[in-house]
This record gives C-alpha cells, structure tokens and sequence, in this order.
C-alpha cells in the first residue's frame, strides 16, 4: 500500500516551521527520521495534508553537554547518539539504551525527538527520559515551554505536545549512577520488558501504557523488600507472548539485576 497523497514542505529555520504548523492546523505533521511516521503514512493509519520536514534544521542537531547536563537536539540521531563520547561521558543511561533501539539502518535516520514525541511505550528514550528527569523544550509561535519528562507522557502514544507545537530538545543531567536492562525477543526488536534506573529510580517499560515509575520499588533500601513493592507498581499487561503475570517476574529479574549493578558502581 502506499501513502496517501500530501504536499511536503522543508522549512530551514525553526521560526519557518513553526510558522506552517500554525497556518496548517491539524493538517500538517511533523516529519523527522521518518521512521515511525512513513510505515504509519503507508499503512494509511493517518493521512495529513502537509508534512513539515523539520530535517533541514542545523540548530536542532546539535549535542551540547555544560557541567552539569546535556542538552540533546531533537534532530540528533539514534547513531549520533551511540557514537558520541559527550554521551557516553554526561549520560551513559541514553549511550546504554540506543544499542537496543532496532538496527543500524533506522537508528541512522530515527531521531531523539521522534521518538519521545511518538511516545511509544515499549521504546528506550522515554524511560530513560523519566529515570533522568529529563526537561523537554517545546517551542511554537507562542514562545518556549519546558516540560519535565514525567509531565510529558500522558497515555499510549499520547505526550503533552499540542499542535503548532515542536520538540526541540531535551536536557539531560550529567554523571551519577546508572544501569539498563531490556528484554526482548531479538535484538534490535522493542522490548517485552526494559528498565532504564539512574540513582534510585526504577523506570520501566513494556510494563505499561507510558514509561511507569516504581515508586516503591524505588523509596526501599533492600532488594527483597524493593522486589516486592514492584507488585505494588507495575500491573503490566499481558502480550501475545507473555501474561502480566510473566512481564511482572521478569521485571523482578530486571530489577535485581539493576539493583546490584547500581551498588557495584561508583
Ligand atoms: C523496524 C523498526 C524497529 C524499531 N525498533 C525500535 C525500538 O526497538 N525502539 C525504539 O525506541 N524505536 C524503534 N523504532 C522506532 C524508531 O526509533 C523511530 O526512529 C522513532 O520512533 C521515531 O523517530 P523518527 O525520527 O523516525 O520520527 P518520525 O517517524 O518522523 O515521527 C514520529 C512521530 O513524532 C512526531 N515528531 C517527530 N519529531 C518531532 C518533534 N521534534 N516535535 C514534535 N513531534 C515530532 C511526528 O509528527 C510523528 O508523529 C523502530 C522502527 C522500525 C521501523
């Protein structure tokens, strides 16, 4: 099948872009790596009249580590991020994650913004961004916003983004501890169940309709006691795979992993 027919536009300036969002309304859609957006398009799953590619923007590239964080470009790409020492070096969390992100060919062109706006709850970035506390910045013709990661995702696919609205980068803290874990069925394919932990936040995901904090997994000061209150934190639903029952014990094993990864490390 293919996409239905659209206009196509490829502003060079963020001001541009922002510009035919609003003009356009509900409309126009944003496009970025593609990755996500096209198969959607293809499948006839959405069918905008005009598609903003926002790929032409220089300063949405940019990796800009300062002391104490990082700020990511939405346009930076999954394979930027995983060749990056500033990355390996302020926010090893995020260099861990994107060698589970599919395969060489869609991390070349799938970005850091497409997939925190797309909000896919089996995804890497959006745990990793709530583990973090990462702050988004959100610009349209009304200004700047910034988000905090947790506020950001809303429901299945669904994030705080409104329309007129991009996401142009998001800002990491540096250093600390951290650890990821993901399980799936092969390499490269989303997760049945991941976690992405920094200091004592256990963030999961596959476990839920957005990344789901275990908060009291996360307050508790020994393993045992920390694998229990998971129960208490995570009703993950069941797949074609697996029961929640399942996901629920291989988040034990996740977590017990982490845990003792976490107090090995300095
Ligand atoms: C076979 C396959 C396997 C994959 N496996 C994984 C995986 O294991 N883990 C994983 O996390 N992802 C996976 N992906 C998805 C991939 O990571 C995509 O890159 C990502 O989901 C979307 O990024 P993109 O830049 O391609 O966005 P696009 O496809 O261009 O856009 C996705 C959505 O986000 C919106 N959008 C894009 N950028 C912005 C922005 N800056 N501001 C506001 N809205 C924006 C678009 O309008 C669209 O709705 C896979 C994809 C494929 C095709």
């Amino acid at each position: 099948m293919k996409a239905p027919s659209f206009a196509y536009a490829k502003p060079r300036t963020l001001a541009e872009a922002l510009e035919l969002l609003a003009r356009h309304g509900e409309g126009a859609r944003i496009l970025a790596g593609g990755q996500s957006l096209i198969p959607s398009l293809n499948l006839r799953l959405s069918s905008p009249e005009l598609l903003v590619d926002i790929t032409g923007i220089s300063d949405l590239k940019k990796i800009t580590p300062s002391g104490r964080s990082a700020s990511i470009g939405a346009l930076v790409t999954h394979s930027q991020i995983e060749r990056s020492p500033e990355i390996r070096q302020h926010v090893p969390l995020l260099a861990e994650a994107v060698r589970h992100i599919a395969h060489p060919a869609i991390r070349n062109r799938g970005t850091l913004g497409g997939s925190l706006a797309l909000a896919d709850p089996a995804a890497e970035y959006p745990a990793c961004a709530v583990a973090l506390d990462a702050v988004f910045t959100i610009s349209s013709l009304r200004g700047e916003r910034r988000v905090g990661a947790a506020e950001f995702f809303k429901g299945l696919f669904e994030t705080d983004l409104k329309p007129g609205e991009i996401l142009t980068a998001a800002e990491f803290p540096s250093g600390g501890r951290s650890a990821f874990l993901e399980l799936a069925r092969r390499h490269g394919d989303y997760a049945i169940i991941g976690l992405a932990a920094h200091e004592s936040r256990f963030v999961f995901f596959g476990a839920g309709a957005t990344p789901v904090f275990a908060r009291n997994a996360s307050r508790e000061k020994s393993l045992e006691k920390a694998k229990a209150a998971l129960k208490k934190d995570l009703d993950p639903p069941a797949d074609l795979y697996n029961s929640s029952a399942t996901k629920l014990h291989l988040a034990g094993v996740l977590l017990e992993r982490a845990w003792n990864t976490l107090s090995t490390s300095h």
